[in-house]
């Protein structure tokens, strides 16, 4: 018998982790952090119902923090198998673990030390810098598109998901008697033609597919429509001599807009910009993309071909100490930063916004996804007065919100990505969105395909393959 639970990311967009029980080894997919909502925490302290130490083997499609961020957890509470992903995955995920645990523990200190004296001020992190270190040590890269072996009877393959660096989706042998059963997991699923990364590939075949469905409901704005904007901000900044402030998330986002301002540049679009990137993660990461580039797509190998690089252009630079982003937060424009983190929540954009809000001449430029109850969110919503490090702000700025960067597909790539399932009606499980978009994702791929097991489990439920 063949099981496979739901522990996490089941009507909502983090947390994701799935068990898998045969007669003969338990596995997991993914073993991510919940974040945002209030009682994250607690979900994050709840782990699948077995002994962690008798869990063979993990299989990571990400290193995205919703993805791998509670794996330390896993060791610290005695899993001590091998942690499968592919081999830039691996090196992203020991940037994120680490600065991960470096943020639990300054903010738990933060929070304990606002309760001294209280009743009970025993906020603890989810895990240390040693467990982090334990957790590296299991990771075991495997190249995208050659199977290997997970655990007894279970055998895997990585195949380019388009969404981060290293991102894969999973397509799964699991033998049940002298049956194989397939189980394809789709991990978070990139939209096809964004810069550097290969397009996604649907892995086959599949009796069972585990679908993300964060964009079910809906498609972005078009990629191009998007640059084209983009343009017009900055070329309009430029010439008034303003700054743009550019929140990005550290790892993907960052690399996407290196790309696109790069592409302006090297046409001639936009001449003489200084274009800072002032987030030590990012830079971090920018590095790693720079060195994995057998990942990259058909463009980007074209431009290395040329002598250029994807990453590399006139006029950018790498702010590295907190000195130098303090001297940016004084110098006039025309300038363009792009700063973590995404969300406004920390990082040293926050120390950017508080310096150039209250001008007028100031571009503020969303390009991400804003959470509820951010700085970020609340600017994407014309808040006109906003507190920053308890200092009241009057926002003068002029707030941009671009759609179309997304590294998630929107309802059109996801309903593509299913389509070589058409003609064998697979189950189909639809997580890692919430539930009025899994509700229109099931509506479309029975509509489109005339599926007739479409799913979408809940927290711990358990379905038979
Ligand atoms: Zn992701």
């Amino acid at each position: 018998m063949i099981t496979l639970g739901f522990y996490g990311a089941a009507g909502e967009v983090t947390g994701s982790c799935y068990l898998i029980r045969t007669d003969t080894a338990r596995i997991l997919v993914d073993c991510g952090m919940h974040q945002g909502e209030r009682e994250a925490d607690e979900h994050n302290r709840r782990l699948p119902p077995i002994d962690l130490a008798e869990v063979d083997a993990v299989v990571l499609t990400h290193a995205h923090l919703d993805h791998c961020g509670r794996l330390p957890l896993l060791v610290n509470l005695g899993f001590k198998g091998r942690i499968f992903c592919t081999a830039p995955t691996a090196e992203l995920t020991a940037i994120i673990l680490r600065d991960s645990a470096k943020l639990q523990s300054a903010d738990c200190e933060r929070f304990n030390r606002r309760l001294r004296g209280a009743m009970d001020p025993c906020e603890r992190p989810l895990y240390d810098e040693q467990d982090v270190e334990r957790t590296l040590g299991l990771l075991a890269p495997r190249p995208y598109a050659q199977a290997f072996d997970v655990a007894p009877g279970i055998r895997a393959s990585f195949r380019d998901a388009g969404h981060i660096l290293g991102s894969g989706s999973v397509q799964m042998g699991i033998e049940n008697g002298r049956r194989t059963v397939n189980v394809v997991f789709s991990g978070d699923i990139g939209v096809s033609g964004s810069p550097i990364l290969r397009d996604p590939v649907t892995p086959v075949p599949a009796d069972a597919v585990v679908l993300e469905s964060t964009y079910g409901d809906r498609d972005h704005r078009t990629l191009e429509a998007t640059r084209t904007e983009l343009l017009g901000i900055l070329e309009d900044a430029h010439k008034s001599g303003a700054k743009v402030l550019i929140p990005a998330f550290a790892v993907g986002r960052t690399q996407d807009l290196i790309y696109h301002v790069g592409g302006f540049v090297r046409s001639g679009l936009l001449k003489g910009l200084n274009v800072y990137i002032d987030s030590p993660m990012a830079t971090e990461t920018t590095n790693l993309y720079r060195r994995f580039k057998d990942v990259y797509d058909e463009p980007a190998r074209a431009m290395l071909a040329d002598g250029d690089s994807p990453l590399q252009f006139p006029g950018l630079r790498y702010v590295r100490t907190g000195e130098e982003s303090k001297r940016l937060n004084d110098t006039r424009g025309p300038m363009i930063i792009i700063a973590a983190s995404g969300m406004c929540t920390g990082g040293r954009i926050v120390h950017h916004l508080l310096h150039s809000l209250e001008r007028p001449e100031t571009r503020v430029v969303f390009v991400g996804y804003q959470g509820y109850g951010t700085l970020g969110r609340r600017l994407v919503d014309g808040a006109r007065r906003v507190r920053i490090f308890r200092k009241e702000l009057e926002v003068r700025a002029s707030v941009h919100t671009l759609g179309g960067f997304s590294a998630h597909a929107g309802q059109t790539g996801l309903v593509r990505w299913m389509q070589p399932f058409a003609k064998n009606d697979p189950r189909v499980l639809l997580t890692h969105g919430e539930n009025p978009q899994r509700a229109a994702l099931k509506l479309k791929l029975e509509e489109t395909y005339r599926f007739t097991k479409v799913g979408t489990p809940g927290y711990a439920d358990e379905v038979e393959l």
